[in-house]
């Protein structure tokens, strides 16, 4: 029996101390009371047990003491184990700032730190610019036109957002740009996603390309030069980094520079003698400056002793002799502007190399820390303006589409897509504005940028698929009238481009997350390449104490024993509260996943993934909490806050599962099981009630439907017609509408109207004369229907239509030649 209370008293006395992360000292005290009282009240064995436990902690917990005896073995062992971090890897490593998602990985994140980057929404004059500027050009996007019949914007609308300064969004007023924030600069990309061709139009000079570059390491008279014309669109920028050869492997590439003299109009001039094929480069058939990237060799040392300088980037004016461009590629889905680029011995001088010769071989560094930038925000916010139109689209067509004479958006079926898509959208709305805030507050996050671009382009793969299903054959069918299409066969740019998906979930959230979010593996690596094992001794048992604290946390709170304090009320406070415990959970795994399979993590991609999965769904249920918490509410918001984070949770946690069920050490992943689900898993899929309520929101003229395609192109004020505003305009009379069907059909079903009645119209007119319904409700039910009627017809072409070479038309109705008959063939 005192065996059994020392026992409990030592497990949970430990526990305490682990999950405070309180030091040895308190740990050396309880084992050392616990082990003498067991052997001064006659329990002789647990008693020596305890105190062996005791010495154990003293040995390692004591500075004085392991300093002199145990780090200095376990450095050792660490030298030779620990994974080697290659120059480009590091380059990556150091770039960009850690936030939020280091919180995360610290397993007891401190939410008020989230809390604490204020949002102070858009200025005014940004607001203007969303809601008169953006919404011209989205108007001046016929989506036929542009991917059909032109294959380019027109030439009005180019001239339009030249003029207004869209391409110089980044670009600070004194140069002329309009200097916005990044909060603004993603309102605008959604915005403009009404057509995906303007989107990327305008995202990509905003994004990672000279823009960019020279505003953080361009000379002053580069700065001077371009900065003015890349904002007002004398200049067009193109970024070419991409070639046959170096895709995902970009620090590969084979294109050279090589530093050389040559004379120009009589003088001797140093330059660069550049070799290079480029592809799939954005803006690059009508750019009029290449940023190129090259490997800079200088063979004669004219520039200094090192031959290999390494990544440079350089400016190219377009009519610089021996560079071939202006052909393009044909992306999938939208004819945005790209091609290849091509240059043979194409000579320029030293002032053309981005930041001047100081920045020679500093290209990867300043591409990874533009990046942690522009990836947060250009294709996450396409994907989240995306996401808002297909949802408003799809809430509009299920509603008026009825079929069995019923809206299909009362079906449960047509519901659980609604409502997936409302969530995807809610979280991709949340999450990109809300990191846009801390990039407004000065943060550059590197690891949430590959989340975002990997998680959300995901969820606009899902989102448009179940956008198209939902509209069934109005959306199968391409022509001027079908506004889904386009964009649905464009996705897999936005999957594809600014690091692969598969590429950036397998091997850069965790693998870079693991590193440069840790608390304390980028100081250990620190410690082994300087050798110094005193600093290592501060980081690695800091690091074990970490370790120990997280698995106590993450146990004890996956009993249910204690709630970590959170500055969140109401429904967001158990999110909150899951979070923190999911994060060290997560914190255990990820230190346990690097202790066993050490450098060979790198190659297990597909726990990598799951780990970067889990922190990926942990960071967006964040971003969503800290929106909910910012944000004024609407009516039926907080279902669809339930849903969202339930779906993210759920995910969280099968990712956890998966890791378990794959680590190699079988062992392991069974004690990581107990230690971080003791009770097993804790979140189900959304439940169906949400999924209904949440369906009928975004179906109908309601403020949950309002807020969530807020600052999108919502009015039919265009050259264009806007099917956003008609939907939305036919929503707002579906009651009405609702009740003469209800009344009409009823007096269909009972045989009060002719059988022949079967269009809507006819049973209208037929009720009308029946007096059934009054002159006003059938004027009403004709424009309504009629809108109706147009929002579902799709189009047809002449025969000959698709055939570029009509010479190839087969006439299939052609008279047949005639065959002799069988019993001619017989007779013969
Ligand atoms: C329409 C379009 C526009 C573009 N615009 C530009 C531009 O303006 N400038 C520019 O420089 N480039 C541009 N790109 C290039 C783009 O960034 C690359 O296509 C992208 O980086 C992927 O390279 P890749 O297509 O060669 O794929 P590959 O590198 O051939 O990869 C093929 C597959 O393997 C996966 N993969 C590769 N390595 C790994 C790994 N280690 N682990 C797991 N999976 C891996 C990838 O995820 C991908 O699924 C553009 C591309 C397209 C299609």
């Amino acid at each position: 029996m005192l065996t059994l209370l020392l026992i409990v008293l030592a497990v949970a006395g430990l526990l305490v101390v682990m999950r405070r992360e309180a030091g040895a000292k308190p740990a050396l005290a309880l084992l050392g009371v616990l082990g003498l009282v067991g052997l001064v009240l006659g329990a002789p064995v647990i008693g020596t047990l305890l105190l062996i436990g005791a010495v154990a902690v003293a040995v390692a917990g004591l500075p004085a003491l392991r300093r002199k005896w145990l780090t200095p073995r376990i450095f050792a062992i660490f030298k030779k184990v620990a994974p080697k971090v290659s120059a480009t890897e590091r380059t990556a490593l150091e770039a960009g700032s850690v936030s939020w998602d280091g919180e995360l990985f610290s397993g007891k994140p401190q939410w008020q730190s989230l809390l604490d980057f204020k949002d102070d929404g858009l200025s005014d004059e940004e607001q203007a610019f969303l809601d008169n500027q953006c919404a011209k050009a989205a108007g001046m996007c016929n989506a036929w036109d542009i991917a059909r019949e032109r294959a380019d914007l027109p030439q009005e609308l180019w001239d339009y957002l030249k003029k207004e300064g869209f391409f110089g969004m980044i670009i600070p007023k004194e140069y002329g740009g309009l200097g916005f924030s990044a909060k603004a600069q993603s309102m605008v990309l959604q915005k403009l996603s009404a057509n995906e061709t303007l989107m990327v139009t305008v995202g990509v000079p905003n994004s990672l390309g000279p823009g960019e570059l020279l505003l953080k390491y361009g000379t002053q008279a580069q700065k001077d030069h371009y900065l003015p014309r890349l904002a007002d669109g004398r200049e067009i920028p193109c970024f070419g980094l991409t070639g046959p050869r170096a895709g995902s492997d970009a620090t590969s590439l084979p294109d050279t520079g090589v530093v050389c003299k040559q004379v120009i109009n009589g003088e001797e001039v140093v330059g660069v003698r550049l070799n290079f094929e480029k592809r799939w480069i954005t803006l690059a058939p009508i750019a009029t400056v290449v940023g190129l990237a090259f490997r800079l060799f200088d063979p004669e040392n004219l520039l200094g002793e090192e031959e290999d300088r390494g990544i440079t980037l350089a400016l190219i004016p377009r009519d610089t002799q021996g560079m071939e461009i202006g052909r393009r590629h044909h992306p999938i889905g939208s004819p945005f502007m790209n091609g290849p680029i091509k240059g043979k011995d194409v000579f320029v001088p030293l002032d053309t190399i981005i930041g001047g010769p100081d920045m020679i071989g500093q290209g990867w560094r300043m591409l990874v820390e533009c990046l942690s930038i522009g990836r947060c925000i250009t294709l996450p916010s396409g994907a989240t303006g995306t996401a808002r139109y297909a949802l408003g689209w799809s809430g509009g067509f299920t509603r008026v589409r009825r079929q069995f004479n019923v809206p299909v958006a009362e079906m449960e079926g047509v519901q659980e897509p609604l409502a997936r898509m409302a969530s995807l959208a809610y979280i991709s709305a949340a999450t990109v504005y809300q990191t846009a805030n801390l990039i407004d507050h000065g943060e550059k996050p590197a690891v949430p940028s590959a989340i975002l671009k990997s998680q959300l382009t995901e969820f606009q793969r899902v989102l448009l698929s179940d956008a198209m299903d939902v509209h069934g054959g109005k959306a199968v069918t391409l022509g001027p009238r079908n506004y889904l299409g386009i964009g649905y066969s464009a996705n897999p740019v936005a999957i594809t481009v600014e690091g692969a998906n598969i590429m950036t979930r397998n091997l850069m959230i965790f693998g870079q997350g693991a590193i440069r979010c840790h608390p304390y593996v980028l100081e250990e690596l620190a410690a082994k390449d300087a050798n110094d094992v005193n600093a290592f001794d501060k980081a690695f048992f800091g690091h074990a104490g970490l370790i120990f604290g997280n698995a106590a946390r993450a146990f004890t709170l996956g009993l249910g024993l204690g709630k970590p304090s959170v500055p969140f009320s109401g429904p967001a406070a158990g999110y909150a509260q899951d979070i923190a415990r999911l994060s060290a959970g997560f914190g255990l795994c990820a230190d346990a996943a690097m202790a066993s399979l050490g450098s060979t993590l790198k190659k297990r991609e597909m726990l990598s993934a799951r780990l970067g999965d889990v922190l990926s769904n942990l960071y967006l249920a964040s971003m969503v909490l800290k929106q909910w918490h910012n944000g004024n509410k609407v009516e039926g918001e907080e279902a669809l806050l339930h849903y969202s984070l339930q779906f993210l949770l759920h995910r969280a946690e099968q990712a956890f599962v998966e890791i378990f069920d794959n680590l190699p050490n079988r062992a392991l992943g069974n004690v990581l099981k107990v230690v971080v689900m003791p009770t097993g898993r804790r979140w189900r899929k959304p439940q169906d009630d949400l999924a209904r309520d949440i369906a009928q929101r975004v179906s109908t003229h309601s403020a949950l439907r309002s807020k969530l395609l807020s600052n999108t192109w919502d009015k039919d004020d265009g050259a264009v017609s806007n099917p956003l505003a008609r939907y939305n305009a036919l929503l707002g009379d579906y009651d009405r509408a609702e009740n003469i069907y209800r009344t009409v059909n009823k007096a269909y079903a009972k045989g009060e109207l002719p059988q022949t009645a079967l269009h809507p119209e006819a049973r209208v007119e037929a009720a009308l004369e029946k007096g059934l319904i009054n002159d006003d409700e059938a004027a009403f039910m004709r424009t309504f229907e009629a809108e109706v009627l147009e929002m579902l017809t799709v189009d047809d072409f002449a025969y000959d239509a698709f055939a570029n070479d009509k010479s190839t038309l087969i006439d299939h109705n052609a008279a047949p030649a005639k065959a002799s008959s069988p019993t001619e063939t017989i007779v013969k």
